[in-house]
């Protein structure tokens, strides 16, 4: 069996489309472009790179980025005052914070400071007990991304197995509710996790968020089973790989997104996608719905 390939180019081609529409309509109604700031910390070539496409991706669709840059050596209170003026900024309706922060400073204090309003990678305390309530919210982008592959692939989840491998606060956590608010039934793998291929083998969706090349081989996965492959490992080579070992696992698999070329191209849109629409309530399951 040949997995069928989940193209995240060719899905983010018609997202980007679609949202470059929403987001003249949202421009319309707020009489200026939606703003997103994009605040960083010190200076940092990598993070350069990834604010520059995110700015270049936003002003072609249509939403005003605006990076806020703060010194290397700003303190908790500095950076929170930063972050209260754009919570107040009539322009701003969305606020990304650039993570990891330097080390003296508190990723508490911004998840206490974001206005959940405008937190549009979902990171705010706020956002976080809005998504475990189910309460109108925005998501991590890189959780959003994965929905969005799903749905638009027209993968059911409602009463399906999926298993998260990974459970980091920006990734497995919040993509394991999403995917329980769904109606799927849910594992969450991690570290700890003893005998992870016995708990791959059973997801009929097995979504894999580590940050380990070829942690997921062909005999870890169910035949016909969904992949969906969010890590970024870069080789020694200057290559990208995600954590699946692509080639037997597509063997395997009834479907899987490649490294790169799923997830990643997403991710932004997906960002950007919530900066216009604003909080959301979460879809239901995509099956009948259970009674509680
Ligand atoms: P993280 O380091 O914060 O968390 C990794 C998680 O993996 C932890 O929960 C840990 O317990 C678990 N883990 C570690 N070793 C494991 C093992 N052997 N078996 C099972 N679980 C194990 O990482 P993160 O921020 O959640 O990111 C995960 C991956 O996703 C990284 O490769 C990152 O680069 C990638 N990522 C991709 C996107 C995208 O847009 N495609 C966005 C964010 C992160």
């Amino acid at each position: 069996m040949s997995a069928r390939i989940l193209d995240g180019r060719a899905i983010a081609r018609v997202v980007r489309a679609e949202l470059k529409e929403r987001a003249a309509e949202r421009a319309r109604a707020l009489g200026h472009p939606a703003g997103l700031a994009i605040v960083h910390v010190g200076d940092h070539a990598a993070s350069e790179v990834y604010r520059r496409r995110l700015a270049e991706t936003a002003a072609a669709v249509g939403v005003g980025a605006r990076v806020v840059s703060l010194p290397e050596d700003i303190k908790d209170a500095e950076l929170r005052a930063a972050l209260a003026a754009l919570n107040a900024d009539e322009r701003i309706q969305g606020i990304l914070m650039e993570l990891p922060l330097p080390e003296h400073l508190s990723a508490r204090a911004v998840a206490e400071t974001l206005d959940a309003a405008k937190d549009v990678d979902g990171i705010s305390l706020v956002s976080g007990g809005n998504l475990f309530l189910r309460l109108p919210t925005f998501v991590p982008s890189t959780c959003a991304a994965v929905l969005e592959i799903l749905d638009r692939s027209k993968i059911a989840l409602a009463g399906r197995r999926a298993v998260v491998v990974g459970a980091s606060d920006v990734v497995g956590k919040p993509l394991a509710l999403l995917l329980l608010s769904r109606d799927a039934t849910v594992t969450i793998c991690h570290r700890a996790t003893r005998n992870l291929a016995s708990w791959t083998r059973q997801a009929e969706v097995l979504v894999v968020a580590v940050g380990k090349a070829g942690l997921i081989t062909g005999d870890m996965v169910r035949p016909g089973a969904t992949v969906v492959d969010v890590g970024i490992n870069v080789g020694a080579d200057g290559q990208v790989v995600g954590d699946v070992e692509f080639d037997g696992v597509s063997a395997v698999a009834g479907a899987i997104t490649p490294v790169p070329g799923g997830v990643g191209p997403l991710t932004n849109l997906m960002l950007l996608a919530q900066c216009v629409a604003g909080p959301r309530l979460l879809q239901d399951g995509d099956g009948a719905h259970l009674a509680d």
